[in-house]
Parts: structure tokens; C-alpha cells; sequence
């Protein structure tokens, strides 16, 4: 996996190595020797990852960091600090300040590389959802949505997996002050439970005693139900290979014993924001295709899907020699409800109409609005004489089944015009509908409220 990796640091000897360590990896490096040079690069869009030295002279590491995940363009940008090995505050301060990672000097080139490369993996997945999530703000389709910072990464559901009871406890009570936290000392146990209780984070313990954790930690990352769940090691120092590989296996971060507590919790903090900026971009994305294919009002499938499902429904029908029926149901006289009840009142009988239609249709049958007052029902294996019989079930349903409005608790008297047809051997989706469309005219001129079939 490659990236673009922006160095940061005024000190030129410290930007040489860093730059040719990492190119060694072939990442692509830019550098930068000051806050306000490193911001405008940013802001530019050129870099992936920023690798950002705290000690600078003017703008120190923290502040770039604050202006970087405070600017909407440039929030989403993995930050990892530079910091002295012998400033263990500076950790917090810096995770405080929105910073994704941070790894101290003198640089182990092993980790250096191993968090860089994670954080290169997450930002590819990340960007990709953002992309899409932005394309349907583009076209309209949601409301843009606001930077990540809005998130105080509390009230986290946490599940710790330790079998050490001492351990566990230290960081379950770390942690329960802001987080609602659970420990479960078995790894089978652990992975059932994050796959099927609603966990934000995992806390797990490389030191495990009857069970790999690097294993957890991959039976985690290949699940469906958990692929997305963040997942924190906690391992002794001497146990760095191993976490090294874990962060190569999909390992979020890590930390070492004895955890310090601020780190511990700035560090889970940071992964329950990414997790939910992830997730509400994730979420985006599926709206905008249920918006696609679904009708918000009434949650039936809408126009587009009927017209790219129902070429698919009559090959099939085609290939099995069976019947296939389309009706068109069109509400009479239903700008008259919108005229005397209001428009509300009009929407709830719409939604109405859609809740009678369901309890009508069986399991294969597409229901859909089609727009307005308009639905259809297509349903294979049905012929006419049966599709007919159906469309009159519906008719008197809507006629006798009062529409009552939930506000005014008024009963709207509504009725239903129908046309029914049968696929024709040569029939396409086009041709099926305009018969349809045909025997459903009828129906509205011989005097509304009633069902109509085509002869064909
Ligand atoms: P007909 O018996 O000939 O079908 O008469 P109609 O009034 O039902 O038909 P027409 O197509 O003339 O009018 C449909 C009305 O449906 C007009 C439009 O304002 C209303 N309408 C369309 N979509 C919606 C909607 O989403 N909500 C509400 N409340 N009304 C809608
Ligand atoms: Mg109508
Ligand atoms: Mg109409």
C-alpha cells in the first residue's frame, strides 16, 4: 500500500531520515519545515499522512494539529506526532489535540513503517465512503454533513478481553467513567459477543493465556459482523513483534503495559471518532441507495427499481413458462383529498393505501409507487383471471377499510381505479405496462372505483 506521507520538522537532518526511510518503503514523501508551510500542503489536498514533529519554533506540532482536524478540508488527514521519548505527557496533549497516532524519537523504523502503513490503509477505505458519501450530497440527495470533531468520542460501548482479573480491572475502571464497558476473559466468548452485542470498541490483550490474541484479533477483522470494529492491543513491552504484526493484521493500535491512563483514554477516544465518522459516512452511502431504489414516503420500491426489476421478472417468467400479471392502482379523485384535507392529510392516505397494498401481495410480488397517487403490483404466476380477482380484493378493501387521519382523527372516504394485464408471449416490460396503463383508463372513464382487464 502506498501513500503520500508528509514530514514534518524543522531540523533538516530529521526530515532527511524520515525521508529516506519511508521512500526506502516506497512512499511517496513530501516534506515541510514549519507549521504554516506543512497547514497550506494540506489544505491543498497533496499528502495522505502527515507526520508532524511537536517540538517546532512559532507554530508548535499541537497547534498544526488543532488548525488540521479543525478545518472541515483537512480533518479527515491521519496526523501522527513526533514526540521525545522522555515526555510521556506530550502523548496525551497531542492525542488531545486530535492527533490519530504518534510515535516517539529515536524512531524505531519497524514501527514507524507499521503505523504508517495502518494509517495509510484506513485513510484508502475512509476516503473511498467519503467520496461516495459526497457524491450523493453532490447530486442532492442528503444534507452535507459536518466535520468529525463535532464527536467528544464518549459513551462508547467497550468490551475488554483479558483473562488477567487485575489488568482487566484497571482498565475497565480507566475507562467506565465516560464509556459503558464489559470484560470477558474468554476469546471465544469475546468474539461471539462482539459480534452480536452492538460494540464501538475491543480492547485486546496479547497475553492472553489459553488463546492467541493476534488470532482474536484476525477472526475479528474477517468476520462480516465485526470487519468495521476498531480493535485496541494491550501488550507487555517485550511483546512488540507481535503487536508490530498485529497492526499489519488489521490491529487499530496498540499500547504496552503498564498502560498509563490519560494515553489510554485519549487513544480510545480517538478510535470511537473514527469509528463513528466512518459508520455516519457508511450510513450516507446506504441512504442515498435506498433513496435510489425506495420511496421515502411509504417505503415501497419506487419507479427506477420497477423499471430496472421488471425486464428481470418477465425473462424469468419467460423462462419458466409461467404467467406473469402487472396492475396499476391510481387513487380517484385524489387531488380532491389534498383540496379538503390538506396536503398532510393527503400524505397519510397515500401512506395508507401502501400499508393496505402490503397486507394484499404475496411474498414474490413487487409492490412499488410509481410517483403521485399511482402504484403497481406485479406478480408472477398469477394469471388474469387470478390477477383480477385480486385487484377486486384491493378495490373493496380500499372502499371499505376507512382511511382515518392520526391528527384529526377524521375518516377520509377513498376509492381505487385498477387495470390489470397479462404478459403477451412477445410482450416487453414497455408494451406490458401501456396495456396495463390502457385497461386502467378504462376503468377511470366507465366511472372510477372499479377494476378493469385487459382482453389483450
Ligand atoms: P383521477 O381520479 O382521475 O385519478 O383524479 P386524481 O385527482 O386522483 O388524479 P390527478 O393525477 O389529476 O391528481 C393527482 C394528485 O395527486 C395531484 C397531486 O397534487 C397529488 N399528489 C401527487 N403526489 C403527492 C404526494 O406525494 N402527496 C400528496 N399529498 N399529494 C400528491
Ligand atoms: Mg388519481
Ligand atoms: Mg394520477
Amino acid at each position: 500500500m502506498t501513500a503520500r506521507v508528509l514530514v514534518v520538522d524543522d531540523v533538516v537532518a530529521n526530515v532527511k531520515l524520515l525521508d529516506a526511510r519511508l521512500t526506502a518503503e516506497y512512499f511517496e514523501v513530501l516534506t515541510a519545515m514549519s507549521g504554516p508551510e506543512a497547514i497550506a500542503i494540506c489544505e491543498k489536498g497533496q499528502c495522505d499522512i502527515v507526520l508532524l514533529d511537536v517540538m517546532m519554533p512559532g507554530m508548535d506540532g499541537f497547534e498544526v494539529c488543532r488548525r488540521l482536524k479543525g478545518h472541515v478540508a483537512t480533518a479527515h488527514l491521519p496526523v501522527v506526532l513526533v514526540t521525545a521519548l522522555d515526555q510521556p505527557a506530550d502523548r496525551v496533549r497531542g492525542l488531545e489535540a486530535g492527533a490519530d497516532d504518534f510515535i516517539t524519537k529515536p524512531i524505531d523504523e519497524m514501527e514507524l513503517i507499521a503505523r504508517v502503513r495502518s494509517l495509510a490503509r484506513l485513510k484508502v477505505a475512509v476516503d473511498e465512503l467519503r467520496n461516495r458519501a459526497n457524491t450523493t450530497v453532490a447530486l442532492g440527495m442528503i444534507p452535507a454533513f459536518a466535520s468529525p470533531d463535532a464527536d467528544d468520542g464518549r459513551r462508547g460501548r467497550i468490551l475488554i478481553v483479558d483473562d488477567r482479573a487485575t489488568s482487566a480491572e484497571r482498565l475497565r475502571h480507566a475507562l467506565s467513567a465516560h464509556h459503558t464497558v464489559s470484560v470477558e476473559p474468554d476469546a471465544h466468548e469475546a468474539l461471539f459477543k462482539a459480534a452480536e452485542d452492538n460494540v464501538d470498541l475491543i480492547i485486546v490483550s496479547l497475553g492472553l493465556a489459553g488463546y492467541d490474541g493476534l488470532r482474536l484479533c484476525s477472526q475479528i477483522r474477517s468476520l462480516e459482523r465485526t470487519r468495521n470494529l476498531p480493535i485496541l492491543a494491550v501488550a507487555d513491552l517485550e511483546d512488540r513483534q507481535r503487536m508490530l504484526r498485529g497492526l499489519e493484521l488489521g490491529v487499530n493500535d496498540f499500547l504496552t503495559r503498564p498502560v498509563d491512563r490519560n494515553e489510554l483514554l485519549a487513544r480510545v477516544r480517538t478510535q470511537l471518532r473514527q469509528k463513528r465518522y466512518a459508520d455516519s459516512l457508511r450510513e450516507k452511502v446506504q441512504q442515498s441507495i435506498e433513496l435510489a431504489l425506495f420511496d421515502p414516503l411509504t417505503g415501497l420500491n419506487n419507479r427506477r427499481f420497477l423499471e430496472n426489476h421488471l425486464a428481470t421478472m418477465l425473462d424469468n417468467s419467460r423462462g419458466r413458462r409461467s404467467p406473469l400479471t402487472l396492475m396499476i392502482l391510481d387513487i380517484d379523485h385524489f387531488k380532491r383529498v389534498n383540496d379538503t384535507y390538506g396536503h398532510g392529510a393527503g400524505d397519510e392516505v397515500l401512506k395508507g393505501f401502501a400499508d393496505r397494498l402490503r397486507g394484499i401481495i404475496r411474498g414474490g410480488d413487487l409492490l412499488c409507487r410509481l410517483g403521485g397517487e399511482e402504484f403497481v403490483i406485479v406478480m408472477p404466476g398469477v394469471d388474469l383471471a387470478a390477477a383480477a380477482r385480486i385487484a377486486e380484493r384491493a378495490r373493496l378493501t380500499i372502499e371499505q377499510d376507512q382511511f382515518v387521519i392520526d391528527a384529526s382523527g377524521q375518516a377520509i372516504p377513498v376509492t381505487v381505479s385498477i387495470g390489470v394485464a397479462e404478459r403477451a408471449q412477445e410482450d416487453d416490460s414497455g408494451a406490458l405496462y401501456q396495456r396495463a396503463d390502457r385497461a386502467l383508463y378504462r376503468a377511470k372513464s366507465e366511472g372510477r372505483n372499479r377494476v378493469s382487464a385487459d382482453a389483450a
